[in-house]
């Protein structure tokens, strides 16, 4: 067996990806599995964004392009930018890449030095941790509180920054917990930002059409203007559009930081797929209905979901009002054996007890960063959420 670097002998597999492929290979293999795992839309990418990639491929968009986007793709998220948040961009502040990850990790790259701190609010995206310590940076969890819907306040943020400090990486709606921060939280982040000239955001924000709240969505850019040059904005197709697979994500940022993670990504994988910057193009300037649609629909499974699960006894969970998550603290059936004697100790042995069990697939909290959780998607139909609900709440009860 090959000795593989120290690298990648530390590096965490994604349990994201590995729940979602081990309940694919369960349902191919004939079991009839409930998956809450995967974290993508389960509707088909719009008709029209089909086409444009069709007829990409056939009019010979099939050569290299060039590194951070075509012109006319990078104009149309720059385009998106002013005309949504209200900021001043243009192409070259958007760099587009494999997916909102790599465009994260190009991120990273381009900012982090060995020993950088990048703070991380907890519950947190289980890819954030690799990828930063990745590029060597090392990572300072921020522990938030579940009775403020795991929201980093200004006070917790300001206590949190030490001069090594280099990014405070923000996902509103947030990506385990489903919850987003309000215009006003934000803009008091910002301030905190605003006093400390060394610390550049990382602003996911691929949920950011997934929004459900009764309030609007903040982008962190446009909160402050006096920190916009030191804020990543990190946005993509893959949940908006139901795009997941088409793999195109970017981020719009400082002209130097695109700059840079530019000659990163000329060095990793050139450009996206060819074909896929007109469907990129047709996403942002064609109808939107179908964005609106989804969103109803999430909204509403939000809404059941969320009742459905508090319905459950001991059970504790923000309300999702973003994405499509929702993230139950379970922790007050640890100690509890499950029907065949096994010793339920963690999210991770309840999770794997539920799909032996029930075939249920969730994703366990201890990636990202809260062990006392589990986190399901409901980015699947109602009907599968209820047949889903309805063995978790009987495995529930058999716990004893
Ligand atoms: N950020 C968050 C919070 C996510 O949930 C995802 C989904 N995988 C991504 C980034 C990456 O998305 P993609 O690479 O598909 O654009
Ligand atoms: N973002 C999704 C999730 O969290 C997709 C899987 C992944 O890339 O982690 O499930």
């Amino acid at each position: 067996m090959a000795i593989l670097s120290e690298r990648v002998q530390k590096l965490k597999t994604s349990s994201t990806l590995a729940v979602t492929a081990k309940a694919r290979a369960l349902k191919e293999a004939g079991e009839d599995v409930v998956s809450f795992g995967a974290g993508e839309p389960d509707f088909p990418t719009p008709a029209n964004i089909v086409e444009a990639g069709r007829k990409a491929l056939a009019d010979g968009k099939t050569r290299y392009e060039n590194t951070p986007g075509t012109p006319q793709a990078r104009q149309a998220v720059a385009d998106y930018f002013c005309e949504r948040f209200g900021r001043k961009v243009g192409p070259q502040n958007v760099i587009i890449s494999t997916g909102a990850k790599h465009a994260l990790f190009l991120s990273f790259l381009a900012l982090v030095n060995p020993g950088d701190e990048v703070l991380l609010p907890a519950p947190y995206w289980v890819s954030y941790t690799e990828q930063a310590k990745l590029a060597g940076g090392t990572v300072k969890v921020i522990e938030t509180d579940i009775d403020n819907n795991f929201k980093v306040t200004p006070e917790l943020l300001e206590k949190s920054i030490t001069p090594q400090s280099k990014i405070f990486l923000l996902c509103s709606p947030s990506n385990p917990a489903g919850i987003s921060y309000k215009p006003e939280e934000i803009k008091a982040l910002a301030e905190v930002i605003e006093r400390h000239p060394q610390l550049y955001v990382i602003s996911d924000e691929i949920y950011e059409r997934l929004s459900y709240a009764d309030y609007p969505f903040q982008s962190f850019a446009s909160a402050n203007s006096k920190i916009e040059e030191r804020v990543i904005t990190i946005n993509g197709l893959s949940k908006a559009y139901a795009m997941t697979g088409w793999r195109v994500g970017y981020a719009v940022a400082d002209e130097s930081i695109v700059k840079g993670m530019s000659k990163l990504q000329g060095q990793m994988t050139s450009n996206i797929t060819a074909c896929t910057y007109p469907a990129l193009v047709e996403a942002y300037k064609g109808p939107q209905d179908s964005v609106a649609a989804m969103v109803k629909e999430f909204a509403k499974r939000a809404d059941h979901i969320y009742e459905r699960m508090m319905s459950i006894p001991g059970i504790k969970c923000p309300r999702p009002t973003g994405a499509f998550y929702i993230f139950p603290d379970v922790s007050a059936y640890f100690g509890k054996k499950d029907i065949n004697g096994k010793v339920i100790d963690s999210a991770a042995a309840l999770a794997q007890s539920l799909l032996e069990i029930e075939k249920v697939a969730v994703v366990p909290g201890e990636d990202f960063g809260a062990p006392k959780h589990i986190r399901l998607s409901f980015a699947t139909s109602m009907e599968l959420i209820d047949k889903g609900l309805d063995r978790i709440i009987k495995y529930m009860a058999s716990l004893h």
